[in-house]
């Protein structure tokens, strides 16, 4: 099979862990004879330096071209946030992407890897029943993409950030929640803020209904302030989860809580005509970029995630993701996730180590 992948490295880590990525679907190509091409384009501060743009058009219909996209990470060391080449560098870029093509739909697979335990901020009664959750959150609208102003009234500055959800655009994600939940344990949980926004009615109302062309799924409502709770005190009891652009902001970053590190959790992101973006869920870590040390494993997990979701191809999925688990069982370890006893090893050697144990499957 020919599938075109637009490339976006990004700033700080991205490119260093989009080599490995890179590096794994090539390995994946020759052991399944596919062809994957690469289509390289730039963005964030990368793209700002050559074009004064953090997401220029050339980038854009590149990833038109292309079956799916591959996404490093954006932005810049946060003291340097007033910078042209960093200021709204992340707004423009990824904002921008989920604009341009209405990725309005993303998904975090949450789990811990049973050789990560000791990782796990997670209590050891929870381990061993291997949670496993799958956040699925509004990607394309809310407070993130409502009006933002700042105001002086009366000498005191006014800030206002507007949230705003349509019945429909809510629709679409609870709709694929669902169906997510039936290929899973038939568990859905929808966490709002309804005693407070109308959203959160919204969103409720709109579960409510399509819940009933759903019946064998059991679903439940919680706030997000209990729900950030419930999580981390009972995470077994969780299994869907559906929820609006910020609070799944929120939950994608305790989700780092169960592997123990934000470096291990890969993300998708897809539209209505189910084109997709793949990239890890954390950031462009300004502290240890350029060192070789960062964790490949949540750009490579992605990767998997576009196998499986953009391409159908379950088995080389399935392939790298016991890879990992491989690697993971066998004591390697980058630096986030070391500890004493450990073998230690770089990001691009945490690369050629997943690319020899697909050579070796
Ligand atoms: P961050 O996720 O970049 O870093 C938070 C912490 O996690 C740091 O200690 C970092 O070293 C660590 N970390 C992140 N990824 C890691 C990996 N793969 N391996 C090992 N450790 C890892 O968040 P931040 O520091 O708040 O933001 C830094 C920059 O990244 C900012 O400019 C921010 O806007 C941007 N950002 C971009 C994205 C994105 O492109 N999707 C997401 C979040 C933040």
């Amino acid at each position: 099979m020919i599938k075109r992948i637009a490339v976006l490295a990004g700033d700080g880590i991205g490119p260093e862990i989009m080599n490995e990525a890179k590096k794994v679907l090539m390995a994946v190509a020759s052991r399944f004879s596919h062809t994957f091409e690469f289509v390289e384009a730039l963005v964030g501060g990368a793209a700002f330096d050559k074009s004064g743009s953090h997401l220029p058009q050339e980038t854009v219909r590149k990833c038109e071209a292309c079956d799916a996209i591959l996404f490093g990470a954006v932005g810049g060391p946060v003291e340097f946030k007033d910078d042209p080449k960093w200021d709204c560098a992340m707004k423009e870029a990824i904002l921008g992407l989920r604009k341009a093509f209405d990725f309005s739909i993303n998904l975090t697979p949450v789990r811990v890897f049973s050789a990560l335990r000791n990782n796990s901020l997670l209590r050891d009664e929870f381990l061993s029943g291997s949670p496993s959750i799958l956040i699925i959150r509004e990607f394309a609208g809310g407070i993130y993409f409502g009006e933002h102003s700042t105001r002086v009234k009366n000498g005191n500055r006014v800030a206002r950030d507007v949230m705003e959800y349509s019945e429909s655009s809510i629709e679409t994600v609870v709709r694929f929640a669902f169906e997510s939940a039936m290929k899973r344990k038939k568990k859905l949980t929808c966490i709002d803020k309804s005693n407070v926004l109308d959203c959160g009615l919204l969103w409720r109302s709109v579960v409510e209904r399509v819940g009933k062309e759903f019946p064998e799924i059991k679903y439940n409502f919680m706030f997000i302030d209990n729900a950030v709770f419930q999580i981390l005190k009972s995470p077994l009891s969780f299994d869907t989860i559906v929820t609006d652009n910020m609070f799944g902001d929120i939950l994608n970053y305790l989700s780092a809580v169960f592997p123990g590190s934000i470096g291990l959790v890969p993300s998708a992101s897809f539209n209505a005509n189910k084109f997709g973006i793949y990239e890890p869920s954390g950031g462009t870590a300004p502290d240890i970029a350029g060192k070789n040390i960062a964790n490949p494993l949540a750009m490579i997990l992605s990767l998997a995630l576009m196998l499986k979701y953009s391409f159908k191809m379950e088995k080389e999925a399935m392939m790298i993701e016991k890879s990992v688990e491989k690697v993971l069982d066998e004591g390697f370890r980058t630096v986030d996730i070391y500890h004493d006893g450990m073998k230690r090893v770089s990001t691009s050697e945490m690369g050629d180590l997943i690319v020899e144990r697909i050579k070796d499957s």
